[in-house]
C-alpha cells in the first residue's frame, strides 16, 4: 500500500471522476459521480470535494500530495479558473483551485481536458518517452494538444490551441465557434450522426439498429453498419475518414510530430479511418517523410485524463 496520493479528477459536462496515482503512475482507485452542473458552481465544488475525500479513502494513503484537474474548457489555467458557460451552464469565472487549495491544503493544478489526456498517453501511455507528441481526441467534439518534451505545449497567456476548430472545408456545415467546416464540424460523434440522421436510409440498416427511430442514430451505430458494407453509412464514414486525414495532414505539417496518438469514442472505429489515412500521407510526403511520424492509438482509454491530471502535480515532485 502506497502511503503517498496525488488525486487526477476530470470533469466533463455530465460527469467528474476522480482517481488515485501513485508516484509511478498505479491507480490504486477511482470512482465518478454526476457532476449536475446547472444546480451551479458550489453544489458542483462541493462533489468534487466529496468525490476526492472518498477516493482518498478508498486508496488507503496516508498523504495526499496535490490535485490535478483537467476540465472541459475553456478555462485559466495560470489562474486556476474554469470559465465555461457551454458545457457547464453556469460555471463562469470559478476558481477551482483555489477552492480545491483551500479545502485540502495541497497544491492543485488545472488544465484543459484534452491537455492532461494527452499528458497521460505520454506518462502511461502510447506516447512514452515521445518528445513530441500530438493528441487527437474524436468523441463529442475534437479535441488537440501538443506535448513538448513532457510539458503541455501553451499558447499565449496560457491558452491552449482549438486544432479542433482549424478550418478544412469553408463549405462546410456551421460550428459553434463562428466556422463552418471545422474540424469538429466534420468528424465528431455528432458531425456522423447528424448526417446519417439526414441520409436517404430506405436502403440502409440502420433505421432498424437503431430500433426505428432516427433521433437514436448516433456516430457508434453509423460505424457498425459500415462495418457490416451498409452502402449510406459506408459513404459516411468514408466522407468523415477523408475530413479526418486532411485535419492529421495539417498537423504533420505544421508540427511535424514524432507521434499522433488517436483517442477518444470515435477512434475506438480507428480501424475504419486508418486505410484512408495511411493514403493521404503516402499522398502528402514530399515536402516531408509524413510516413515516419507514428500514428497510434490511445491506451488509457477513459483514463487518460485521470492519469495526465495526477501527472501535472507528480511531474513536478519527482
Ligand atoms: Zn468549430
Amino acid at each position: 500500500m502506497s502511503s503517498e496520493i496525488v488525486i487526477g479528477i476530470d470533469l466533463g459536462g455530465t460527469h467528474v471522476r476522480a482517481g488515485a496515482f501513485t508516484s509511478n503512475g498505479e491507480m490504486l482507485a477511482v470512482q465518478e459521480t454526476p457532476i449536475e452542473a446547472a444546480r451551479g458552481p458550489e453544489p458542483g465544488l462541493r462533489r468534487i470535494q466529496n468525490l476526492i475525500e472518498a477516493i482518498w479513502n478508498a486508496s488507503g494513503a496516508k498523504m495526499l500530495l496535490g490535485i490535478g484537474v483537467g476540465s472541459t474548457g475553456p478555462i485559466d489555467p495560470i489562474h486556476g479558473m474554469i470559465n465555461n458557460p457551454f458545457t457547464l451552464p453556469g460555471w463562469e469565472n470559478v476558481p477551482i483551485s483555489a477552492w480545491l487549495r483551500n479545502a485540502f491544503d495541497v497544491p492543485v493544478a488545472l488544465e484543459n481536458d484534452a491537455d492532461v489526456a494527452a499528458l497521460g498517453e505520454y506518462w502511461r501511455g502510447a506516447g512514452q518517452s515521445i518528445q513530441r507528441l500530438y493528441a487527437v481526441t474524436v468523441g463529442t467534439g475534437v479535441g488537440t494538444a501538443l506535448i513538448l518534451d513532457g510539458q503541455i505545449y501553451r499558447g499565449m497567456d496560457g491558452l491552449h490551441p482549438e486544432g479542433g476548430h482549424v478550418i478544412l472545408d469553408p463549405s462546410g456545415p456551421p460550428c459553434y465557434c463562428g466556422a463552418h467546416g471545422c474540424w469538429e464540424s466534420l468528424c465528431a460523434g455528432p458531425a456522423i450522426a447528424r448526417q446519417a440522421r439526414q441520409a436517404d436510409l430506405h436502403h440502409s440498416i440502420l433505421l432498424e439498429m437503431a430500433g426505428g427511430d432516427v433521433e437514436k442514430i448516433d456516430a457508434r451505430l453509423v460505424a457498425e453498419a459500415a462495418r457490416l458494407g451498409d452502402p449510406p453509412a459506408c459513404a459516411i464514414i468514408d466522407k468523415t475518414a477523408h475530413y479526418f486525414s486532411l485535419g492529421i495532414i495539417n498537423v504533420i505539417h505544421s508540427i511535424t510530430p514524432e507521434m499522433i496518438v488517436l483517442g477518444g469514442g470515435v477512434m475506438k472505429s480507428a480501424d475504419l479511418f486508418l486505410p484512408h489515412l495511411s493514403k493521404a500521407i503516402a499522398a502528402h510526403s514530399i515536402m516531408i517523410p509524413a510516413h515516419r511520424v507514428r500514428i497510434a492509438p490511445a491506451q488509457l482509454g477513459n483514463y487518460a485524463g485521470l492519469y495526465g491530471a495526477a501527472y501535472t502535480i507528480w511531474s513536478t515532485i519527482k
